[in-house]
């Protein structure tokens, strides 16, 4: 079966049963993870909330303890609202995506100003909140309130293409992909409390996480394997199809490490736009093609720098829109050099507790020889 005529077909008896045997699977392998309620108990929507916000573009292994950090500092979704966004940046300091961080920040504040504290139980109210949008809305109302929804992330896109063999490639195919994937939701039982959606969301989860995995996936063990077009064809692993990526054009860019004694000199940068509020050592723009003197150009005034200790090999990262070569320049000044303005001194033994984008901890690390 494949691409949309799937959608339309009349399941069959061992097809309807899916649901059940998805559930019973999960009843018998659930994984225990950090934010999930036990089997039975009621989810807390500001776990769930947190950690589905954490695990965006992110795996499972490196949010739990930053997970465990947000939650014994800001054990409630008030305490969270209350906190001063600077604390929310450096607490979410090395998990990337940054904007994240400032979202659930602002999601927080909303959820306390304007809800009492209460997130909204249904999709359309969570998807009306800062950073929310359809995927984590599903999973919130799915989760944390059993309704009736199926939210599509990676692990369930490529259950469902396999399951169903569907030809159309990513991103186009998403929106059969979400259609297929509801089938697999147990039966809409009206007015019962029992209806497990959460269950089947995660159900599914877990079973693209840890048995329909990208590359081998352990068929034998899978309780869909009956009916599966993927596997009965053999070329499961081909799915889910994709699209030929496009990669963006590399920039090129200068840091500056400037070290005062014991103190290395950094600054904000703007709020808006790419890695916004976080702290940096000051650099140059990014910027296609740029040449090493146009960038060194952009150094910082400095009194008693008169000349930039140019270190050797360059600083790599890969941004999702394109990747980025840095060369690292060095200075050391005198005491009681002053920061040039909008810039400030901070110890170089409390680097850690910088809200440091990953990129500029490559830098430093490379400028101070760490
Ligand atoms: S049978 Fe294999 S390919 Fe099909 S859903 Fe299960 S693990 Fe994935």
């Amino acid at each position: 079966m494949s691409s949309r005529a799937a959608a339309k077909t009349k399941p069959t008896d061992q097809q309807a049963d899916r649901p059940a045997r998805l559930l019973a699977w999960y009843d018998r392998h659930r994984r225990r993870l950090p934010w999930r309620a036990e089997a039975g108990e009621r989810a807390d929507p500001y776990r769930v909330w947190l950690s589905e916000i954490m695990l965006q573009q992110t795996t499972v292994r490196a949010v739990g303890p930053y997970f465990e950090k947000f939650l014994s500092r800001w054990p409630d979704v008030t305490a969270l609202g209350r906190a001063s966004l600077d604390d929310v940046l450096r607490m979410w300091a090395g998990l990337g995506y940054y904007s994240r961080a400032r979202n659930l920040h602002a999601c927080a504040v909303v959820v306390l100003n304007n809800h009492d504290g209460v997130f909204p139980d249904t999709e359309d109210g969570l998807r009306a909140l800062p950073g929310i949008g359809p995927y984590t809305a599903a999973a919130i109302a799915a989760i944390a309130f059993d309704r009736r929804t199926m939210p599509v992330d990676g692990n369930i896109e490529r259950v469902v293409t396999r399951l169903y063999a569907i030809e159309a490639a990513l991103p186009q195919a998403k929106p059969l992909i979400k259609e297929m994937a509801a089938t697999l939701l147990g039966p809409s039982r009206a007015g019962d409390k029992n209806s497990r959606a959460g269950d089947s969301a995660q159900a599914l989860m877990d079973l693209g996480a840890t048995i329909c995995t990208p590359k081998k996936p352990a068929c034998a063990l899978c309780p869909l394997n009956d009916d599966c077009a993927g596997h009965a064809r053999g070329d499961q692993e081909t799915f889910p199809r994709k699209a030929p990526k496009k990669s963006g054009t590399l920039r090129r860019g200068a840091a500056f490490v400037v070290t005062r004694g014991a103190e290395l000199l950094v600054r904000s940068r703007p709020d808006k736009g790419l890695l916004g509020g976080m702290t940096e050592v000051p650099g140059s723009q990014w910027l296609a093609g740029q040449a090493d003197a146009a960038a060194l150009a952009e150094a910082p005034e400095l009194k008693g720098v008169t000349r930039w200790h140019r270190k050797s090999g360059v600083v790599t990262h890969v941004f999702t829109h394109f990747p980025l070569e840095l060369v690292v320049y060095t200075a050391n000044v005198p005491p009681r050099t002053r920061a040039p303005d909008g810039m400030r001194w901070v110890p170089v033994a409390t680097l850690d507790g910088e809200a440091f984008p990953n990129v500029m901890r490559k830098a430093i690390a490379h400028g101070l020889d760490l």
